[in-house]
């Protein structure tokens, strides 16, 4: 149980004075997840990307134009809007020793106006400078104060990410009211080694309400302390696993090769060398008396499916059974679908269980998994409802992890006697992070793709040359190519962007003749299976498609990726994409279409994709380009629940952070202390609290 002493903080956000129902929607769409509303913690939690610094005040001459600037001003005249014209503005000229500024107001009430800027009277003004004709304006401008309410006003602003329909102001308005209801906590960080961070607390404050531009900057020590706390928690919650692992012993699956040797037979290529050796690896591990937590790691296609196959079927030549999961409906499906043929060639009984099975097949494979019949089963989630139970699971295999929690992979775990785990991320995760991240598994790589992959040709191609691109698709689909078009999600409204996606199928039935399939997540699960369905057996030869054929899919006929308003994109998430195509013996292409200008970081992200294929310099040149305040999302990068870390500027934390944890796991591995209490308090906070129950279960 949550320590009580945290409740306002995990409070919803509609608890705010002034967040009614509304509001309290579009908090939750831009803080919250489909399973979670937005809390208080969530609001701390969202950092601004940058500041408005309102401090300076030039003279009006020197103010430049372009910049926001705060000028100390006289209100010279006012001009209401000529009564036949009531849709030109109202203007009200302000000036200084140096010269004059005329601020524009559309729709403002003259009364308002007046007692806001009443002539001859001295004001604080700031906004936007702009030059009109030669002439200097203000458009609303942003503030306007008078000289006695200066002192008491905030001049650095913080610049929120938004969602449309949320302004930046109602955002600070409800951090400040969080901010105001945080507790007092006590200090989890041993601060005579950290040195001069300000606490918890002050941190946060720090960040939202910066006194002065560099307290917002990430190399401020706010941030730095909020980082070093996440990390900690990180690292904590790490080692409490790794302790408990050590105390909970494995089991030994020694098979005689039987199954495995007639899988490997049955496979239409011979393994790589990786593969082989990651495979002896996983088989190690398999046959020693130490539970197995091993992450498999490999570039999109580079056959991790089949070494999770093996080491399926050397368990179960143990005797034992094994499962995998996969984080969606489509490509559990798309795995049993390709595993199950090939297992039965050792003899293996594989099924599927997703959340949507007939209740009468659903009841077949329980009693199936339940007796011992079955020997492997592939699904989602609905793998850890109470209802699965195993004869004897013995390996549990976790497909793109990145897209489960720890607390579901200890809920797969809990379903046998210590299983051992399997971990497969195609994510390339930089070798910085990985001992960060996962600091409790051992590692296999995939280092190498299977023979005979030829280069993708990657272009970039601005969206007006849409039409030559539908052109050459319509060709290549002639030619008999298959070939995926993304449409990006821009997570304002899922509603538009299925809009636009079924646009963009429209437009290309009606460019192509016919052969055009659609998948998107609004779609039910029955008909995103068959337009997957019919596009690898090429009943479809297009598939307009949301980001949703980012994870895993595998259509090794397609040859053609095209991706649209690809500056949208990030760079993991282009790779990805891109994995896609190049999986069979055929030439392969990816267009990444995007929308002129294109700003720098979208710029260096099309360069790279086009420079290279290898997803180890992708992630890390991803890890550079996210310097510009952009959050380390779980979404692009495949990295969990990072908000504070800067893995490019953060080496120096992670460390320390590693050390203290150690320190403190050390001398007292219960957290029983009051420091271990407080130590607590920090995992609930940053959300990893599943190590807590650990602990209890301990
Ligand atoms: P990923 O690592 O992205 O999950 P998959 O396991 O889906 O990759 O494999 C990608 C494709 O490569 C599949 O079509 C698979 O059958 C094929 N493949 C896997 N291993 C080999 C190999 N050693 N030689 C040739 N093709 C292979
Ligand atoms: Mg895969």
């Amino acid at each position: 149980m949550r320590p009580s002493v945290l409740d306002p903080l995990f409070a919803t956000v509609a608890v705010i004075p002034g967040i009614g129902p509304r509001l309290a929607q579009l908090f939750d769409r831009l803080l919250g997840s489909s399973t979670q509303p937005a809390r208080l913690i969530d609001l701390l939690f969202h950092l601004p990307t940058g500041v408005i610094d309102r401090r300076s005040r030039p003279l009006v001459a020197d103010a430049v134009p372009g910049e926001v600037v705060t000028l100390d001003v006289r209100v010279a005249r006012h001009q209401p809007a000529p009564p036949q014209r009531a849709r030109s503005p109202y203007r009200i000229l302000v000036e200084d020793d140096t010269g004059d500024v005329t601020l524009i107001y559309f729709g403002g009430g003259r009364q308002r106006l007046e007692k806001l800027l009443p002539v001859g009277e001295r004001r604080i003004v700031s906004g936007r400078l702009e030059l009109r004709d030669g002439h200097r304006q203000i458009v609303h401008p942003d503030l306007v104060l008078r000289p006695d309410e200066l002192a008491g006003a905030s001049l650095v602003e913080p610049v929120y990410p938004l969602t449309e329909g949320l302004s930046g102001r109602i955002v600070a308005k409800a951090t400040a009211e969080a901010l105001r209801r945080v507790p007092q906590l006590p200090e989890w960080q041993d601060m005579e080694r950290q040195g001069a961070l300000p606490p918890f607390a002050a941190a946060l404050r720090s960040l939202h309400q910066p006194p002065d531009a560099e307290a917002a900057d990430p190399t401020s020590p706010g941030r730095a302390r909020l980082a070093l706390d996440e990390i900690l928690a990180t690292q904590l919650a790490l080692g409490l696993v790794r302790s408990r692992r050590r105390r909970t012993r494995g089991r030994v699956h020694q098979g005689d090769g039987t199954r495995v040797a007639a899988i490997r037979a049955a496979l239409p290529f011979k393994l790589t060398a990786a593969q082989s050796t990651a495979l002896a690896e996983i088989d190690a591990d398999l046959a020693a008396p130490d539970r197995m937590l091993r992450l498999l790691q490999g570039d999109v296609g580079s056959g991790k499916t089949v070494c999770a196959l093996l080491a399926m079927a050397r368990v179960v030549e143990a005797g034992r059974q094994a499962a995998l999961m996969a984080p969606t409906e489509i490509l559990a499906r798309q795995h049993h679908a390709r595993i199950a043929p090939l297992a039965r060639a050792g003899g293996l009984e594989v099924a599927v269980l997703t959340g949507r099975d007939k209740a009468a097949e659903r009841a077949a494979v329980l009693d199936g998994l339940a007796s011992g019949r079955v020997h492997a089963v592939v699904g989602t989630h609905a793998l850890f409802q109470e209802s699965v139970a195993f004869r004897d699971l013995g390996l549990a295999v976790v497909d793109e992890q990145h897209r489960f929690g720890v607390h579901q992979r200890l809920a797969l775990g809990a379903k046998g006697d210590s299983v051992d785990l399997l971990v497969m991320t195609a994510t390339p995760i930089p070798r910085t992070l990985v001992l960060t991240l996962f600091g409790d598994m051992d590692v296999s790589l995939l280092t190498e793709k299977p023979a005979g992959r030829q280069p993708i040709q990657t272009r970039a191609v601005p969206l007006e040359r849409l039409d030559e691109v539908v052109g050459a698709v319509a060709r290549a689909a002639a030619g008999g190519a298959r070939v995926y078009w993304i449409c990006p999600l821009v997570a304002e409204s899922e509603e538009l962007d299925v809009a636009a996606a079924q646009e963009r199928y429209g437009s290309l039935n009606q460019a192509l003749g016919a052969g055009v399939g659609l998948l998107h997540g609004k779609m039910n699960a029955r008909d995103k299976d068959a337009a997957m369905a019919s596009f690898a057996a090429g009943d479809t030869q297009v598939l307009v498609a949301t980001t949703v054929v980012e994870v895993g899919v595998d259509v090794p006929e397609a040859t053609v990726m095209v991706v649209e308003h690809a500056e949208r994109f990030g760079l993991a998430q282009l790779h990805q994409l891109r994995g896609r195509v190049g999986r069979g013996g055929e030439a392969s292409s990816c267009l990444l279409l995007y929308r002129a200008p294109l700003g720098p970081v979208a710029e260096a992200r099309l360069r790279i994709m086009r420079e290279t294929e290898d997803g180890f310099r992708i992630a890390e040149e991803d890890l550079k380009l996210r310097g510009q305040g952009e959050i380390l999302g779980t979404r692009q990068s495949g990295v969990p629940d990072f908000r504070f870390l800067r893995p490019d500027i953060d080496a120096d934390l992670i460390a320390a952070a590693r050390d203290e944890a150690r320190l403190v796991l050390e001398r007292d591995p219960e957290l029983t202390s009051a420091r271990g209490e407080a130590l607590r308090l920090l995992l609930y906070l940053f959300g990893r609290d599943e190590a807590i129950r650990l602990l209890r279960a301990g």
